[in-house]
């Protein structure tokens, strides 16, 4: 496995094959206050790619934004809806197409309400995941060694998990349902964006 780490985009040129494994880290869970620093990219040949975004810069990053809208290369998140949210926050760019292995988990686990990705990587793969770096400062110049790595654990398990959990959605006869949310998470996340964070828009 190969992981670089680029500066506010990657390469013209670099080449990404199939699908995207995909995560972001930013300053924290509010997308219009907390600036994006890192977005995390993996490929289906085993290549990792980090972007880094230091404080100030333009968030100008074209092959990336490329990458994000390609319609030919979905992106599997965990949690999509704040990383589409932060990623349109600061990149102006509406991913597509989404795969999320939380939603997907939360349709077909319907015997457990653990569906964070460290309870995927162990029930679905055998692999423990730590969660340690996850609320230490992206922002700083230097990220440490343990950042690098945690950020990059986040991106390696979601092609296992997806075809995981594909077979269980169309086990369970779900998988329909499953790719209609995964439609609606750029509406979903535009409600975010917009002020109805936390409110069910479809509740009386
Ligand atoms: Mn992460």
């Amino acid at each position: 496995m190969s992981v670089m780490v680029y500066e506010e985009d990657i390469p013209e040129g670099l080449e990404l094959v199939g699908d995207i494994a995909v995560d972001t880290e930013t300053m924290g869970l509010v997308p219009q206050r907390d600036r994006l620093c890192l977005v995390q990219l993996k490929d289906e040949s085993g290549q990792v790619a980090l972007v880094r975004f230091a404080a100030n810069v333009s968030f100008n990053a074209p092959n990336l934004k490329r990458l994000l809208s390609n319609p030919q290369q979905t992106k599997i998140f965990h949690f999509a809806r704040f990383d589409v949210a932060a990623i349109h926050q600061w990149l102006n760019v509406w991913v597509h197409p989404i795969f999320c292995t939380k939603i997907a988990s939360k349709l077909v686990r319907t015997y457990t309400n653990r569906h964070g990705l460290k309870d995927l990587c162990s029930e679905l793969l055998g692999v423990e995941i730590s969660k340690q770096e996850q609320t230490s400062d992206w922002g700083a110049h230097a990220l440490s060694e343990a950042q690098l790595k945690y950020a990059t654990n986040d991106v390696l398990y979601l092609h296992q998990l997806r075809e995981k959990l594909e077979a269980m959605l169309k086990r369970e006869n779900r998988k329909q349902m499953a790719y209609k949310l995964f439609e609606a998470i750029q509406v979903r996340a535009q409600l975010d964006l917009t002020g109805w964070g936390d409110e069910d828009i479809f509740a009386h």
